[in-house]
């Protein structure tokens, strides 16, 4: 099969021929339709520092996709031959007291698909059928392909009571925007969205129904002025991992504010801790998407009427993967998916 690979330990990525998968007792084969890339792809593309610990080589990579089941481990259950599916990628042991509990997305022994097992930029992917989420038909595969990054988001913007409530969102890439596009859903009153780029603002203000303000020459505060907002943001979705955003997201939150991080930040970072203790705020580490209850809302949210595909800007036969990798480094970007139908050559 053709796939996209890492196959030695330095910067880049290469169009290669694999053997196709053989399955396990407990999974299934996925003949891959679409695949998202994403800001973690990236990483291993540069090769730096937390993908040279973290990933092993040679690994097929990519981890957001869509596509259809064509085999089923004899264990497998639940999953037939023919589904339409996409999946969680975060692969779970179920021995750990998280586990046990049911709290998967808390199990220590979490791998990654496309990260520490082989990955989904490939014709054929194999997951254990624990993980597959079958697609109802009103979901699309490129839609199915950015499930995925849209359980971040409906996994950090769901991680309190939005009805009524000022948000701030600080980063404006896809997963900031669908957050915001979530958040309007959920029965935010105002969403106020903050990015350093302008093409992100201007695709956020076009995606979701939000605030942008440019964090380089607008003040965050006019803009609460000019939406009648006086006491400060009452919930904070950090989405950037840059240490100004953090700041100024403390700095404008309400008394006994509540504050999700999903964005990581490249090293460690110094907070006021003196402001979080005084305003009394509540800040919460979001990683992944909660098995399966993120899954469950994102596709009603989505059967409902949640409409992110505007956060597509590019789609590419997947042999063009270097230009959707230069899409995305180049800035302005929203999501882009690679196509596997057609000709791979
Ligand atoms: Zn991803």
């Amino acid at each position: 099969m053709k796939c996209i690979m890492k196959a030695r330990p330095e910067r880049g990525l290469a169009w290669s021929e694999q053997p196709r998968p053989e399955i396990g007792p407990e999974d299934v084969l996925v003949k891959v339709a679409k695949t998202g890339l994403c800001g973690t792809d990236l990483h291993i593309y540069e090769w730096d520092e937390w993908a040279r610990g973290a990933v092993p080589t040679p690994i097929v990579v990519g981890h957001e996709y869509a596509g259809v089941v064509v085999e089923v481990g004899e264990r497998a259950k639940g999953v037939r031959v023919g589904m339409r599916a996409s999946g969680e990628g975060h692969v779970v042991g179920f021995k750990s007291r998280a586990s046990r509990a049911g709290h998967f997305h808390l199990d220590p022994e979490t791998r990654g698909i496309g990260v520490n097992l082989p990955g989904a930029f490939a014709e054929f992917v194999r997951v254990p059928a624990f993980n597959i989420v079958p697609l109802p038909d009103s979901v699309d595969d490129e839609i199915g392909a950015v499930l995925d990054p849209l359980g971040n988001a409906v996994h950090t913007a769901l991680a309190y009571d939005l009805v009524g409530e000022d948000v701030l969102i600080t980063g404006a890439g896809p997963i900031g925007i669908m957050a915001a596009a979530v958040a309007r859903r959920a029965g935010a009153r105002h969403v106020v969205i903050t990015d350093v780029d302008p093409g992100r603002l201007a695709l956020a203000g076009r995606v979701a129904d939000v605030t942008p303000v440019d964090a380089r020459n607008e003040d965050l505060r006019d803009a609460m002025a000019k939406l009648g907002m006086r006491e400060g943001f009452d919930v904070g979705l950090e989405m950037s991992g840059a240490g100004a955003a953090i700041t100024q997201m403390i700095d404008n939150m309400v008394m006994g504010g509540r504050i999700a991080l999903l964005g990581i930040p490249p090293k460690s970072l110094a907070i006021d801790w003196t402001k979080v203790v005084f305003r009394m705020l509540t800040i919460k580490g979001i990683y992944g998407r909660e098995m399966f209850e993120t899954w469950y809302k994102m596709l009603a949210l989505l059967e409902s009427g949640l409409d992110v595909r505007g956060v597509i800007t590019h789609r590419l036969p997947a042999r063009d993967f270097e230009a959707g990798f230069a899409a995305m480094r180049a800035g302005g970007s929203g999501k882009v998916v690679l196509d596997w139908g057609g000709d791979l050559g």
